[in-house]
């Protein structure tokens, strides 16, 4: 059913506005409850209702006064924030507001080998599926091909975390896309200058490849990549091994890989898992069934109907 924009979004049957309508009615309550006046006058039409002077209202203290008031004021700005993003969620006409991360882990989880992690003794770690019990999934979306602007204005109005691993032989005709990803705190790490099947490059080859992809996005982006993803996800011992010696930290692969009209599922359960990396490209719909907001839309809709929200890879590897 189609709802224009301009409706107010109380009329939205979203999981935010019934919440902030639960909201208001407790507080009227806890307000009812606590001794407000409520016979006062209602204020001049466009101004707020005065708050009581300190002091008045006989034995009530004044603490208790600028409690209530700080009360409500928390109240409307949740409310207020609610109902911005129940209108961007419809804008972008996603089923449901998309669910917020938990705040990051204060400590990253270990990555010993284990379910979703390989890790052998002096090698970097790659993770398929980061450790964790929270319900959050990660967005990487590779090589750099498509820049859609759309695209990246719908993850920023959202505030969708993303991970960029970018090879330079696609990204590099406007690297200025993905500065401006990255200034709206999207990650940019490497996948590569030319994108090779790794386990053909000898030492030197594998060097020129990931190396050379370090130094180069660290000038066009400013920072350097921590994260690294082998393209195909085919590697070698010495991949890893070069990839450690030019400053990465971590490999990571994925699970399940996102597309316009569909997903792909590793698993035959078909559904996520908590701290499933999920895969998608900057790609254009001559190349697949769909637009980078459309991908992005399934990713958020599948997420949010399993009861996942998606976060941010680099506060957990
Ligand atoms: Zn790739």
């Amino acid at each position: 059913m189609p709802i224009a924009s301009s409706d107010r979004p109380r009329r939205i049957p979203t999981g935010a506005a019934v919440l902030s309508a639960l909201l208001s009615t407790a507080l009227s309550a806890a307000l009812a409850g606590c001794g407000t006046t409520p016979q006062q006058p209602a204020p001049p039409p466009g101004q707020a209702p005065a708050a009581p002077p300190a002091g008045q209202g006989g034995a009530r203290p004044e603490r208790a006064d600028r409690q209530e008031l700080d009360a409500r004021a928390a109240a409307a700005q949740r409310e207020a924030a609610q109902q911005q993003a129940a209108q961007t969620a419809h804008r972008w006409g996603l089923a449901a507001v998309p669910l917020t991360a938990p705040p990051p882990p204060a400590t990253k989880p270990p990555l010993g080998e284990g379910p979703g992690v390989r890790h052998q003794a002096g090698l970097l770690p790659v993770v398929y599926r980061v450790p964790t019990d929270a319900k959050v999934v990660f967005l990487t979306v590779d090589d750099g091909a498509e820049k859609d602007p759309e695209f990246s204005r719908m993850a920023g109005e959202l505030g969708i975390p993303l991970t960029a691993f970018l090879s330079d032989y696609l990204a590099r005709s406007d690297y200025g896309y993905f500065r401006a990803l990255h200034q709206q705190g999207a990650a940019i790490d490497n996948h590569t200058l030319t994108h090779p099947d790794l386990r053909k490059l000898d030492r030197a080859g594998q060097e020129k490849e990931i190396c050379g992809q370090q130094d180069r996005l660290e000038k066009e982006i400013g920072t350097r990549p921590r994260l690294f993803r082998p393209p195909y996800g085919e590697y070698t011992d010495t991949s890893l091994q070069v990839a450690a010696a030019c400053g990465i930290t971590a490999v990571a692969l994925w699970n399940e890989e996102a597309f316009p009209d569909h997903m792909e599922w590793r698993y035959a359960d078909q559904r996520l898992h908590p701290g499933d990396i999920v895969l998608t490209h900057f790609r254009g719909p001559g190349s697949w069934k769909g637009t980078m907001p459309d991908m992005l839309r399934r990713v958020l809709d599948t997420a949010t109907a399993q009861g996942f929200a998606v976060a941010r890879l680099e506060d957990y590897l």
